[in-house]
């Protein structure tokens, strides 16, 4: 029988070994983690050594040559255990390392890609700026050309792996800026480097409700000096790159929405089955019944959804943008009211960090905000229906 959620037995493979590795490796780690707000490097290498960094690269570079559905198995499997870990994962191999695999030259490729695929370089990617998020074309980081070299000027905000520390800088990231008298719509992309001069961390941004574990940063770019082999693709070209990663970016997002929701509804529906009250166990009152049955029919819809999107889904070309926007809009919600529902069915315990569902409830409110608002997912899907007369 075809099997849209695990296509081939290389798509099973994968399934089995993230599972395992999840909840052997990830999930003890998970609520540490979240209390001290500190991101596991030593485990994030480890994803490294699974081949997981670079998932969707060719092999040329170190990657695992796999598709949009084996990114979105990592993605809800990681998820399912500790969604922070999960959100840096994320920045790193599908906001930076596919992003430059599917933009970048030849030269840049082999440049940095080797040392993101096996985790000795921490990768993120910078397009929101203090004073432009949802209206991303408002960027201001401005990027200006001297000789052999760009000078970049401007502030990039909430960069998830911008500091791997409290207060040491990622290693390397893809920044949007816009060159020097360039019109609103002409946005170019540069490589830039910890170390590179000018180049520094802002404010930290801490005490975040939740995604605790993984680390988000403000950086700062005071003259920063950017060498001109550093430009990703064509001067002012950049924003075609930005659309293609943003449909990956928004479609794996919604893979994590579905591990919070999995695992979301395992907690509820075993607790259901063990607690009793006024003599019976959860799972005899109807409106507990209507938690856990909401909850499952929800994710088995958004599931559906995520891997159809996922199953046509080209890495190299633009084209899904309904679909992802239309993944994440349906999924961010769905976990973050089923995580609630959770917490429900578990009372006073649900709402205990050691029962894991207040967590997963604060992580998944970001995915409604990260990689998009819902309100941005409205606007844009209106949009692209606006010249649609029949959907299918
Ligand atoms: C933990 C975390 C990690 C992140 N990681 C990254 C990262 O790695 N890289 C990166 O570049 N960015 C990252 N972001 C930024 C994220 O993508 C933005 O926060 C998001 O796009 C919203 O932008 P904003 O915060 O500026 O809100 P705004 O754009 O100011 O929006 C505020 C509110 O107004 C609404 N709004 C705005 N415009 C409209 C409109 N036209 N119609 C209706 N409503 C509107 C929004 O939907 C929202 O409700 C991260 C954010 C967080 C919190």
């Amino acid at each position: 029988m075809n099997d849209i959620f695990n296509p081939s037995p290389e798509h099973q493979q994968l399934r089995e070994m993230l599972r395992a590795f999840a909840e052997r490796e990830v999930e003890p780690q998970a609520l540490e983690h979240d209390r001290t707000e500190t991101f596991n490097l030593p485990l994030f290498r480890k994803l490294g050594e699974l081949g997981m960094l670079g998932v969707t690269l060719g092999e040329e570079v170190g990657g695992a040559g796999l598709d949009a559905t084996a990114a979105v198995i990592a993605h809800e499997e990681l998820a399912a255990a500790d969604p922070a870990f999960t959100l840096s994962y994320l920045a790193h191999a599908m906001l930076f390392a596919n992003n430059l695999y599917v933009n970048g030259t030849e030269a840049q490729r082999m440049r940095y890609l080797p040392s993101a695929c096996s985790g000795e370089r921490i990768g993120g990617m910078c397009m929101s700026e203090p004073g432009a998020g949802t209206d991303v074309m408002g960027l201001r980081t401005e990027a200006r050309r001297e000789g052999d070299h760009y000078v970049l000027n401007g502030a990039k905000m909430w960069i998830t792996n911008g500091a791997i520390s409290k207060s040491e800088l990622g290693d390397v990231f893809l920044v949007y800026a816009r060159v020097k008298g360039a019109e609103r719509s002409q946005v170019s992309m540069f490589l830039v480097e910890k170390g590179y001069k000018g180049f520094s961390l802002g404010q930290k941004l801490e005490d975040k409700c939740g995604m605790r574990a993984s680390s988000t940063a403000e950086l700062v770019f005071e003259d920063c000096v950017v060498p001109v082999e550093n430009l990703v693709g064509q001067e002012g070209h950049a924003t075609i790159c930005m659309m293609r990663n943003l449909e990956l970016e928004r479609l794996t997002l919604a893979a994590m929405s579905l591990g919070i929701a999995r695992r979301s509804i395992e907690i509820m529906n075993r607790y259901a089955r063990e607690r009793v009250s006024f003599g019976k166990t959860l799972d005899h009152f109807g409106q507990i019944q209507r938690h856990i049955a909401e909850s499952y029919a929800e994710y088995m819809a958004g599931r559906a959804y995520v891997y159809n999107t996922a199953s046509h889904m080209n890495l190299k070309e633009p084209g899904h943008r309904l679909d992802s926007d239309g993944v994440k809009l349906y999924c961010a919600t769905m976990a973050k009211n089923v995580a609630d529902r959770a917490m429900q069915v578990l009372g006073g315990y649900g709402y205990m960090g050691e029962y894991h569902v207040e967590r997963l409830w604060r992580d998944a409110k970001l995915l409604e905000i990260g990689g998009g608002t819902l309100e941005a997912h409205h606007k844009n899907m209106t949009r692209d229906l606006a010249s649609v007369e029949k959907i299918l």
